[in-house]
């Protein structure tokens, strides 16, 4: 019997399900570059349902169940006796939401002899060695573009939330107050300064696209140059460097995905050689930046805010130096997640599972490893050399 073992965050505090603020959401048939959201054959929920929690169980139960397949959802995963660990050797799907990473280690893929395919309904597949994965020849498939233009809003929000010192503001109201000189003293305009994106794939092109209309300068640092006419068409000035480009951007987002070349590219170093007062939103991956770099450059002033959902590991320790440092605009790991992003990456889920179930090739686009080799996307966003693995899941045991 195959057997699908899903990690998936749990359940909201006041119970399953939540009271939903709207009764729909937008139908959207085509991404931006013209491919299909996701095709199954079917769906078993309702689009803006809450699904990627372990109740919501990504709509997949009544199928699943339908197809004889055995289907374990838990949020238990760290340790060897969460429920992760303990159904992981007998498994052969896993399916995993970066938001609630189940982190599948170079150790963990060894006992996991059943496993054929590892699903990350969302994006961004670093919590799986995948090294390691195409080792023990593992599929790796994403949900392609699921939640891509979910995460541009949400750093857009992000980086005007910081230039315009929102949030401060509004702990002012909160508190009773109305000192509106406080408020101000670090507010600015985002009009006029120079933003700088690093990988524009998906995200960043998404980004770069949402920022254009306020004014700014856009420069943008990504492993191979745009077309002119995409250049052309949003003003953007290329930097082969990353290093030249941090030097001149008033902000920064990260839009690139977390491998050995973006393994802790923020550290000291490259901080100190960024204009003071910089900004730096990254929904990325938090391992992009070094964790106490980025508290002491917030702490001496030489950064002016720093603003991510993306923390390691997670979920975030209650100590997390990051939940304390001034300037901040952090969230738990959600920009990839709200209500429309799922609807999307469930039914992305989905398709997946059908193609792995009938023996139909997945959708070259969700690939990231097949065969013992990266594949699709993965071919194009990630790289695994020997001894140049990124350091992500290993850590995270420790
Ligand atoms: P994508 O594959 O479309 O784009 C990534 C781009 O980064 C590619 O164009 C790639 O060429 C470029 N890149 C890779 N290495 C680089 C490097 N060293 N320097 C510069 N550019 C580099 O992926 P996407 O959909 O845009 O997602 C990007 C990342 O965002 C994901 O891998 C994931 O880590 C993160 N993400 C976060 C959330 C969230 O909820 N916070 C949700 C989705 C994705």
């Amino acid at each position: 019997m195959t057997k699908v073992l899903a990690v998936l965050y749990p359940d909201p505090v006041d119970g399953f399900p939540p009271k939903y603020v709207r009764d729909d959401i937008p139908k959207i048939t085509h991404y931006p570059d013209g491919s299909t959201v996701p095709t199954p054959e079917g769906i078993d929920f309702k689009p803006g349902e809450l699904l990627g929690s372990v109740s919501g169980g990504l709509g997949l139960k009544k199928y699943l169940e339908s197809k004889g397949v055995e289907f374990v959802v838990t949020s238990d995963k760290e340790g060897p006796d969460s429920v992760f660990e303990k159904e992981l050797p007998t498994a052969d799907v896993v399916i995993s939401q970066p938001f609630w990473p189940a982190y599948l280690t170079a150790d963990l893929i060894d006992k996991a002899k059943n496993l054929k395919l590892a699903i990350t309904a969302g994006i961004g597949s670093d919590h799986v060695d995948l090294n390691a994965a195409n080792e023990h020849n593992i599929t790796v498939a994403e949900v392609t573009y699921s939640n891509s233009v979910s995460v541009a809003e949400a750093e857009v929000m992000q980086l005007l939330a910081l230039v315009r010192n929102f949030i401060p503001a509004h702990d002012i109201v909160k508190a009773g107050g109305w000192n509106i000189a406080d408020a101000v003293s670090r507010a600015y305009d985002l009009e006029g300064m120079t933003v700088g994106v690093i990988g524009a794939g998906r995200i960043g092109r998404a980004v770069l696209e949402r920022l254009k209309p306020f004014g700014v300068k856009l420069v943008y640092n990504q492993r191979h140059q745009l077309p002119d006419e995409v250049e052309n068409e949003l003003g953007l000035t290329y930097f082969p460097d990353v290093h030249e480009m941090v030097k001149v951007v008033d902000a920064v987002v990260l839009a690139a995905p977390l491998h050995a070349q973006t393994y802790h590219l923020f550290n000291d170093e490259v901080l100190a050689t960024m204009k003071r007062g910089a900004y730096i939103v990254n929904n990325s991956r938090g391992e992009e930046v070094d964790r106490d770099a980025i508290v002491r450059a917030l702490n001496s002033g030489q950064i002016g805010g720093y603003s991510g959902d993306v923390w390691y590991p997670q979920p975030a320790p209650k100590d997390h130096p990051w939940r304390t440092m001034p300037n901040e605009a952090m969230t738990p790991h959600m920009s990839g997640t709200t209500l429309s992003a799922q609807a999307r990456y469930a039914a992305g889920a989905r398709e997946i599972l059908e193609d792995f179930l009938e023996d139909k090739p997945i959708r070259p686009e969700y690939l990231i490893a097949q065969g013992g080799s990266l594949a699709g996307t993965g071919a194009k966003s990630y790289t695994v050399k020997k001894g140049e693995e990124t350091p992500g899941s290993g850590e995270a045991e420790k």
